[in-house]
């Protein structure tokens, strides 16, 4: 590195402390494909807050309208959702915005899973012929 360009400077403060790195936009743009993921990961390591909110995925809606197509179960279907991890229900998950329970999966075996907006919990609802079980899983963070 050249000790001084006006390209690339090293900033000092009186007492010689580093206080940052200028790079010229010219230079920037020669180089930001090639360090801006190393320098991405690193920003995460020193300022984890920095770090994008994981991309969140769309809700299933398909797969719970199918398993409604072939609801045979002999109670109508319900969109109450309740965690017993927090305390936070719905009367009708799919009427709040923002949604308090996020549908993750619905399969015509019927079991429909929800996760809580607040906690994070897995709410399990199990559909079975003639009833119905609820059960929260606290979230689990696998960082
Ligand atoms: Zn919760």
């Amino acid at each position: 590195m050249p000790p001084i360009s006006p390209h690339f400077l090293e900033l000092f403060d009186v007492a010689g402390t580093p206080r940052g790195v200028h790079i010229s936009p010219e230079l920037w743009a020669l180089c930001h494909e090639a360090v801006l993921p190393a320098l991405t990961k690193a920003l995460y390591q020193l300022d984890p807050s920095s770090r994008p909110e994981p991309e969140v995925r769309p809700e299933p809606v398909a797969e719970w309208e199918q398993l409604l197509a072939y609801w045979d179960f002999t109670y109508p279907p319900a969109y109450d959702v309740h965690c017993d991890c927090c305390g936070a229900k719905t009367a009708d998950w799919r009427a709040d915005d923002p949604r308090k329970f996020r549908l993750r999966n619905a399969n015509l075996g019927g079991l429909v899973t929800f996760q809580c907006a607040g906690c994070k919990a897995l709410v399990l609802k199990k559909h079975f012929k003639k009833h119905l079980t609820v059960e929260c899983k606290p979230y689990v963070d696998k960082a």
